[in-house]
């Protein structure tokens, strides 16, 4: 499973989904392809990528109602969408940035230009996502060399702990509940129970441990876990 930013694509024509999956993933990116409205309505409410590239003429529910629904919801009113346009559907480019969408790019398009705009917008919106070094007081995570250090200090982490340091650290503050964390660390489809989600925090509290010094992991009782910006 790539460690990048999460992907969704909303594309009815497959030979277009599968050139976007085979050059993003090349980039680094984790990539899911969907090819109806209706069925990427379904999988947005079980997991959430970090960006969606979405088709504006789909089968099911067409990619710009789709894009005013996710608007309305909490959970998606601010996920970055790029809208896949026809040229036929240029003039109605207006529409589709009413709607909510971040970026558009009118079909046939330059791979190189959505690489672009993909990593733009990640850039915009989620810059932890896509930063090579983050950072949160004491602590230093270096997602190149996979060190991890605490005022200078070096800190050994398990494979499973440095996912999970890296995926709270990309969202500081926010409160992830078990079962989105073993999605965002372990996958969707990952058979892990959540009690296995425990037992890791744990390990990288204790790994995170230095005398004196505050737990940058925040127990949030009846929620889950958030990593805090300022510990
Ligand atoms: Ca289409």
């Amino acid at each position: 499973m790539s460690r990048g930013p999460r992907i969704l694509i909303v594309e009815d024509e497959e030979p277009l989904s599968v050139l976007l999956r085979y050059n993003l993933e090349s980039e680094g990116y984790a990539v899911e392809i969907v090819p109806r409205g209706d069925e990427a309505e379904i999988r947005l409410r079980e997991s959430l990528p970090d960006l969606l590239l979405l088709d504006w003429m789909l089968p099911g529910v067409s990619g710009i109602e789709l894009c005013r629904r996710l608007r309305q919801r909490e959970e998606t009113k601010s996920l970055p969408i790029i809208l896949l346009t026809a040229r036929g559907e240029e003039s109605e480019r207006v529409r589709g940035l009413a709607t909510g969408a971040d970026d558009y790019v009118v079909k046939p398009f330059s791979i190189p230009e959505l690489m672009a705009r993909v990593g733009a917008l990640l850039r915009r919106v989620a810059p932890n996502r896509v930063a090579s070094l983050l950072k949160a007081g004491d602590l230093e995570v270096d997602r190149e060399s996979y060190r991890v250090r605490r005022s200078g200090t070096d800190l050994h982490l398990g494979p499973t702990e440095f996912r999970l340091l890296e995926f709270m650290m990309e969202r500081p503050g926010r409160v992830f509940s078990r079962a989105q964390l073993l999605d965002g660390v372990w996958g969707a489809d990952s058979e892990i129970d959540e009690r296995t989600v425990d037992v890791h925090v744990g390990r990288l509290r204790k790994a995170l441990h230095r005398q004196g010094a505050s737990d940058p992991i925040r127990t949030v009782r009846g929620a889950g876990y958030a990593f805090d910006e300022r510990f």
